[in-house]
């Protein structure tokens, strides 16, 4: 236990990758629960994605959202961006953070862009540019970065090797995404062990969704190899594009009810939490996986 982190950020991801797999939801609602996450003590939210509205129809009011928010002198917002059009409207809207993604999977990633993987980080580095040339930092997620729906398992080589040339075309940070909840403890040891020794000094954000029930043993199994920024989503907020019905990100309220009783702050409050979560399955209409939200934290009693 002596080798964790004794703290990690959490980055508050249902905002985003949330309700980007969620039937639309109103504007208000969206900037209630961003105003509601920020009072939660967490330091980090997703908040928007800047993208076409054709393309995804649940984030057509972004600049709204972004601009309405009650922004917390505490947190660091950030926004996800497609492409070169739409990192330069989140840097015109003022953002300072903004996220990248390309699949480590050719196959996903031309099902999602058009483009192979070599192609998609030209285009990154590209952004990267145009981020530090305003000031912002760029984080670059690699998706599929534990299997695709198309191609299944992906080589950790290439997984490493498109980190790599991220890294090399000035990445402020590379977050690996298990788009599919295909991971599993065992690759996440070996693909962040593998990370490690090749990129040292790179900065490393993990990104798990629940799809098969692995989500938090993989935080722990990440843990252990000293990392300690993960991405999580209230009430577990959010779905699998390629499998309809099931859950999305592992839940905030569960990861800091888990990593609390382990002694890793994560400056949230976990009622709070709680409670924002319960504001999401309003707002959503529909009982959400988390299981902290059903049967609250392990040391909530009830009367006697
Ligand atoms: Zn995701």
């Amino acid at each position: 236990m002596s080798d964790l982190p004794s703290r990690i950020s959490v980055r508050e991801v249902g905002p985003r990758d949330g309700l980007q797999n969620e039937a639309p939801v109103p504007t208000e609602a969206k900037i209630e629960l961003i105003d509601r996450l920020s009072g939660t003590g967490v330091r980090r939210i997703e908040a928007v994605s800047f993208v076409r509205p054709e393309a995804i129809p649940q984030m057509a009011d972004a600049d709204e959202v972004w601009r309405r928010i009650e922004r917390s002198e505490r947190v660091r917002y950030s926004a996800l961006v497609p492409n070169l059009r739409g990192a330069a409207r989140a840097l015109a809207a003022g953002l300072t953070e903004i996220e990248v993604v390309v699949s480590a999977s050719d196959t996903h990633n031309r099902k999602n862009v058009n483009r192979s993987t070599a192609e998609s980080l030209d285009d990154i580095a590209a952004i990267i540019d145009a981020a530090h040339q305003q000031g912002a930092t760029c984080q670059v997620i690699i998706s599929t970065a534990w299997g695709c729906p198309y191609e299944g398992d992906v080589p950790e080589s290439r997984v490493l090797g498109v980190a790599g040339r991220a890294i090399a075309d000035g990445a402020d940070s590379i977050s690996f995404g298990d788009t599919t909840g295909m991971a599993t403890p065992t690759r996440v040891w070996s693909l962040v062990g593998g990370f490690r020794s090749a990129y040292p000094d790179a900065a490393l954000n993990l990104h798990f969704h629940n799809t098969r029930g692995t989500g938090l043993a993989n935080v722990l199994a990440a843990l252990e190899l000293g990392v300690a920024d993960f991405d999580a989503s209230v009430g577990g907020l959010g779905g699998c594009p390629y499998a309809p019905g099931a859950t999305g990100n592992i839940a905030t309220e569960e990861l800091v009810h888990m990593v609390a009783d382990m002694g890793i702050g994560t400056g949230i409050d976990l009622e709070a939490m709680i409670d924002a979560a319960a504001d999401a399955e309003r707002i959503i209409g529909r009982t959400l996986p988390s299981q902290v939200l059903r049967a609250g934290p392990r040391t909530r009693t009830i009367p006697a």
